[in-house]
C-alpha cells in the first residue's frame, strides 16, 4: 500500500457520508489508516451517534472501552447496539445512559453480564420527561420475569394491541434487527411471553405457508388460536436457513449443530465425504477438497489418517 503523502488534504467529502453507516470496528480501523482520517474522525461527531458493536469487537468490549467510545458522541448518542458484549455490566451501561439521555434505540442482545434490574434502570432513565425509547432488544439476558417484561412495556408505552399487531418475527432473519436505520412509529421490544413455555424470550413466527393457513383458519373459526409453531427457540426447533418449524419433518443432515429442513439441505453444497451440509453461517468451516469441500470433522480425520 502507498503511504499517504503529507501533501494530502482532508479526506474526500464522500467519506463523511459513509461513516455513520459503519460498525465500530470499521470506524476504529479507519482511524488507523492515516493521520488525516484520524483527525477527521476525531473532529466529526456524526459517526459516533449510532454505535454498533458486533463481532469481532464484542468479546473484548469492556465497560471502560464502552464509556471511552461513547464519550465521543458528547452526550448526543442516539443508538447503541451491542450484540453479545458479555463483559458489559450494569455500571457501564448506566454510566453511558446517564450522560446520553437522547438514546432512542437500545440493543443489548446476549449481553449476559447485564441484569434485568440494570436494564429496567436504564429504560427508566431513557423514558423520563416524555423522552421515547423506540426500540429495546434484550433477548439473551437471563432471568427476565413476566413482571419485568410488563414494567418495560409500560415504561415504553407498548400496549397489548401493539404486541399483537407487530411485524412477524422470523427465526432466519433474527439478525436483521440491525437494520436500525429503519424508522418505525411504534415502540417495540424484541421479547414476548412464549405461548408454549411462558418464559420471556424472543418468540418466532413460522414462514411456512401451510402453517400460516392453518393459523388463519383457526382464527376465522374463532377457535382458541393454537398457533402450534409460534414459540421461542427452545420450544419450536427451526431450520437455520429458512426458519420453518421442523417438528415432524424429515431433516437434512447438517455438518454444524444447526437444524436444516430437507428443502434447504437439498440446495446447499455438501461435504464430499459424509454428505452433510453447512448452513450459510457456518460455511466458512469448509476446507477445500478437489471437486467440493470437506467438513471440519472429515478434514480432521483425513489429516489424522494420512
Ligand atoms: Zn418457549
Ligand atoms: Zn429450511
Ligand atoms: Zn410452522
Ligand atoms: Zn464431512
Ligand atoms: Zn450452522
Amino acid at each position: 500500500m502507498q503511504s499517504p503523502s503529507h501533501e494530502l488534504g482532508p479526506p474526500h467529502e464522500a467519506m463523511f457520508l459513509i461513516l455513520p453507516y459503519l460498525h465500530l470496528f470499521e470506524l476504529l480501523s479507519i482511524t488507523q489508516v492515516c493521520k488525516s482520517f484520524r483527525d477527521a474522525l476525531h473532529h466529526d461527531i456524526l459517526p459516533w451517534l449510532n454505535i454498533v458493536v458486533d463481532k469481532p469487537l464484542n468479546s473484548r468490549f469492556s465497560d471502560d472501552f464502552l464509556v471511552k467510545i461513547m464519550a465521543k458522541a458528547k452526550g448526543r448518542l442516539r443508538i447503541i447496539a451491542m450484540k453479545n458484549c458479555f463483559r458489559i455490566t450494569n455500571d457501564g451501561l448506566l454510566q453511558v445512559i446517564t450522560s446520553n439521555p437522547h438514546i432512542n434505540k437500545l440493543y443489548l442482545q446476549g449481553c449476559t453480564s447485564l441484569t434485568i434490574e440494570g436494564v429496567i434502570g436504564a429504560v427508566k432513565l431513557l423514558t423520563k420527561a416524555n423522552h421515547r425509547l423506540k426500540i429495546l432488544a434484550i433477548s439473551g439476558i437471563y432471568n427476565v420475569k413476566i413482571e419485568d417484561f410488563q414494567t418495560l412495556c409500560h415504561l415504553m408505552g407498548i400496549n397489548q394491541m401493539q404486541m399483537k399487531n407487530r411485524k412477524k418475527n422470523y427465526y432466519n432473519t433474527r439478525c436483521e434487527l440491525y437494520a436500525f436505520k429503519q424508522e418505525s412509529d411504534q415502540p417495540s421490544i424484541d421479547v414476548d411471553i412464549c405461548p408454549k413455555c411462558g418464559e420471556i424470550r424472543e418468540v418466532f413466527d413460522c414462514p411456512r405457508n401451510s402453517c400460516n393457513t392453518r393459523i388463519q383458519q383457526q382464527r376465522q373459526q374463532q377457535n382458541q388460536v393454537l398457533m402450534e409453531c409460534r414459540g421461542c427457540f427452545l420450544c419450536v426447533p427451526r431450520c437455520e436457513e429458512c426458519g420453518v418449524c421442523t417438528k415432524d419433518d424429515e431433516l437434512g443432515e447438517a455438518a454444524c449443530t444447526d437444524i436444516l429442513c430437507l428443502n434447504c439441505w437439498l440446495q446447499l453444497p455438501k461435504c464430499s465425504f459424509c454428505n452433510k451440509a453447512y448452513c450459510n453461517q457456518h460455511a466458512y468451516q469448509q476446507s477445500l477438497y478437489p471437486g467440493g469441500f470437506l467438513c471440519s470433522y472429515c478434514s480432521f480425520h483425513a489429516t489424522q489418517s494420512s
